[in-house]
């Protein structure tokens, strides 16, 4: 813990501090020169489904189409020219694997919910992506486009008999749902076909961004639920690149909400710095003042220790590279010693606890002793991904 502590207030007080705020810098420079926000170049996979769904999205996005005979896999580049390669693109193809599977979590520290995968990979640039690994050997955004099979899973899915509690369709699990919406229209073809067709299933939509206005008018039916990822201003500034700052999410988050979807908020990871409490405690009191989340998730740093590798080859001056090297390893991943995230825990906790008795408050993938030392109910199935 100690250890993780004073790397982050490194950030203050050596010259690993500007080397790092010189990344950023220039980070957010190649965002601010871009012309079509985050996707530069549009490419698509001839598929066996017709091209509508290509040219649609084409036509909203203004870019011309670079087809491909199959989706490229690897590039040996590094920094931000990997990052432009595989993140400035989006490549438009038809999905051959279901687009609805189960997750299973190795250790079972997690329930089976389901997730529909729209995308793979994202455009916005997080340091501390777990699709960089996920994704290593076909890196480049991905959206899938053959929505007839899709629409098809989703209705079978509706008559299948499944628990009330994982009758959500998590559309977070592998890519930012909402962060290139206003290129695919995903969202405004998605969200309809619930209420009209799926009306005992949900959407789950995770999201960094703040691009709401499309589902403000959508007839969602209640069959919608969005959740906002938010962190400290700090974390923000260093580390989610090309994302909208908490206060704008936030924003969205009052607008998706008047417009009647249930909200959620998720904070993950949470990382520890020199000023973490206070700045935690900053970002709920926030929240409050300007949304009534009906569930708030909370999750740690918690890298792969596969990870530090996928980091340094897009972000060389990552904070998070002497980071990783101080945490433990326990249960397949890295994390903070377990004293360390319970405090952290327990003041977002207790910051939740002095705005809202009422909010159903989680730990992602925590086991039960973690969550009775924060005074959570362990075994209630109340998390981000579930209904
Ligand atoms: S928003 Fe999520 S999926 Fe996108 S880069 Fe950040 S961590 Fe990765």
């Amino acid at each position: 813990m100690a250890g993780a502590h004073r790397n982050i207030r490194l950030l203050h007080q050596s010259p690993i501090a500007n080397a790092v705020r010189e990344q950023s810098a220039a980070y957010a420079a190649a965002v601010a020169e871009q012309e079509h926000g985050l996707v530069r170049e549009l490419w698509a996979v001839r598929g066996r489904s017709d091209a509508d769904q290509v040219h649609r999205i084409a036509e909203r996005s203004g870019l011309p189409v670079r087809w491909l005979a199959k989706a490229p896999t690897v590039n040996g580049e590094r920094g931000m020219d990997k990052l432009l390669e595989e993140r400035n693109v989006l490549l438009l193809r038809d999905r051959q694997s279901p687009f609805i599977e189960q997750f299973q979590h190795p250790l079972g520290r997690c329930a089976k919910f389901y997730k529909l995968t729209a995308y793979n990979n994202c455009n916005y640039w997080c340091e501390y992506c777990y699709l960089y690994l996920t994704f290593r050997n076909s890196p480049v955004s991905t959206h899938f486009v053959n929505y007839d099979r899709m629409f098809r899973e989703i209705e079978a899915f509706d008559g299948a008999s499944i628990p009330e509690p994982l009758r959500v369709l998590n559309l977070g699990e592998l890519g930012d749902p909402l962060a290139v919406d206003e290129i695919t229209g995903f969202a405004e073809q998605v969200v309809p076909f619930l209420p009209a067709h799926a009306p005992h299933t949900k959407l789950l939509f995770l999201t960094k961004s703040d691009a709401v206005k499309m589902l403000l008018p959508l007839e969602h039916g209640g069959r919608t639920i969005v959740s906002f990822s938010v962190n400290t201003d700090k974390v923000w500034r260093y580390l989610e690149h090309r994302t909208p700052s908490p206060a704008a999410r936030l924003e969205a988050a009052r607008e998706v909400q008047n417009a009647g979807y249930e909200v959620r908020l998720r904070i993950d990871p949470v990382i520890r710095y020199s000023t973490w409490k206070t700045d935690y405690e900053a970002l709920v009191e926030e929240a409050f003042s300007l949304v009534r989340p009906s569930r708030i998730t909370i999750g740690e740093y918690r890298p792969a220790e596969g990870l530090s590798n996928h980091i340094r080859a897009r972000f060389p001056q990552s904070p998070l590279i002497k980071v990783n090297g101080s945490l433990v390893a326990e249960a397949g991943k890295l994390r903070y010693p377990r004293a360390s995230r319970i405090e952290m825990f327990a003041a977002l906790i207790n910051a939740i606890r002095r705005h809202s008795a009422r909010t159903d408050i989680a730990l992602c993938k925590e086991d039960n002793q973690v969550w009775k030392a924060v005074g959570l109910n362990g075994s209630g199935l109340c998390c981000n991904c579930l209904g």
